[in-house]
């Protein structure tokens, strides 16, 4: 075992603070990396706080990996020392169940094992994540990132990337789709870059005129305020898409009315609360109402690779882990330009 520096929530109710965690020896397949960036995502907020349930503290939040490899097992095949490698939102799987035999391992029937805020396949060793400066990960679960890649800005494609990229995917976003991206965040920014990369004509929906610019710079073709009623009415019927990543409750509605006939939300973002869904907003248009779990290990890499070729990484403020809390309540106030993202060098000697 070896001893290294963390950021971690003692309970729901604490700020975060410098903790210590236990990493287990690199075994045949384990992959050792030392963490550079590490991304905040807003299920890190949820998590911490408690707000969907069942968290296990003390937590050390972090699934938007970015690191070298500082060491590999004898039969680690994929990665060699000094690699640029990532992790994302999981660290094993059972391997063999119908999901994780169809690349779906976040699907696992057994329970995946989550990079934080849970345990590890014995169900026992709890896993802590990435605001940290050393993670111990079977190859499998090991992404390669490319090399021409600003590490800070890749960080949160192991994320923010493949949550948007996955269902751009899945309902096979193309040139000239119409596309609505809801909520001008970390996921929000993801999906407009990436959508417009496809080819989509992308609409951001968003609550902040101020970020109007930037959606414009981020790949957006036009922008409209859903503060505003009329918005509603002037885009109904609209878009063959619209990724929605708000992450307070809100009448999704509202939203489906921007869909046209056929059309397709797919909700990402993950409200503590539930909202009522009227039959009639889905029956009249024949509307798809779905969701989106970040995405399997083979899709996250595609992803990965994808934005490698594309140059396409996240809009970052990079900031030392002794403003995490901070980035936190900026983050609840819709004041991120585009994701907070921890240079774990930061945590050494915190
Ligand atoms: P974020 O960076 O905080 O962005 C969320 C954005 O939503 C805000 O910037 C804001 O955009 C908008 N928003 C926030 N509160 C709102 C409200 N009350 N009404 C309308 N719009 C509001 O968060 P994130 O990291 O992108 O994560 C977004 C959500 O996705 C979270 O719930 C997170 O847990 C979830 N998530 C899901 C998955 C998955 O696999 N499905 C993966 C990662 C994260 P504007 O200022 O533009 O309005
Ligand atoms: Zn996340
Ligand atoms: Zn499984």
């Amino acid at each position: 075992m070896t001893k290294v520096p963390a950021y971690a929530a003692a309970s729901a109710t604490s700020p975060l603070g410098p903790h210590t965690v236990e990493r287990r020896e690199p075994g045949p397949h384990d992959v050792h990396i030392d963490i550079l960036y590490c991304g905040i995502c807003h299920s890190d907020i949820h998590q911490v706080r408690d707000e969907w349930g069942g968290s296990m503290f003390p937590m050390v939040p972090g699934h938007e990996i970015v690191g070298r490899v500082k060491a590999v097992g004898a039969h680690v095949k994929k990665f060699k020392v000094g690699d640029m490698a990532g992790v994302g939102c999981m660290v094993d799987s059972c391997r063999e169940c119908d999901p994780c035999s169809h690349d779906l391992e976040q699907f696992c029937q057994k329970g995946a094992a989550f990079t934080y805020n849970g345990t590890e396949m014995d169900r026992k060793t709890p896993t802590y994540g990435g605001y940290s400066t050393q993670v111990v990960v079977d190859e499998r679960f090991v992404l390669k990132v490319p090399e021409g890649l600003d590490p800070a800005g890749a960080a949160p494609l192991l994320c923010a990337g493949i949550t948007t990229y996955s269902p751009l995917r899945q309902w096979n976003c193309k040139k000239g789709d119409k596309v609505g991206v809801v909520g001008l965040g970390g996921l929000g920014h993801m999906a407009v870059k990436l959508a417009a990369s496809m080819g989509a004509e992308v609409t951001m929906l968003s609550t902040s005129k101020a970020k109007e610019a930037d959606a414009r710079k981020l790949g957006a073709h036009a922008f409209a305020l859903t503060s505003d009623e009329s918005t509603f009415e002037k885009l109904a019927g609209r878009f063959d898409l619209i990724i929605n990543t708000i992450s307070a409750p809100h009448d999704y509605n509202k939203y489906l009315g921007m869909l046209r006939p056929m059309g397709a939300m797919v909700v990402v973002g993950a409200p503590p609360a539930p909202t009522p869904v009227h039959a009639m907003s889905l029956i009249f248009g024949n509307k798809r109402l779905a969701g989106s779990l970040i995405g399997g290990i083979a899709e996250t890499q595609e992803m990965l690779d994808y934005c490698g070729k594309h140059d396409i990484v996240s809009e970052v403020e990079v900031i030392p882990a002794a403003k995490i809390n901070e980035a936190y309540e900026r983050m609840l106030k819709g004041d991120v330009r585009y994701r907070f993202v921890i240079d774990c060098a930061s945590l050494k000697g915190a």
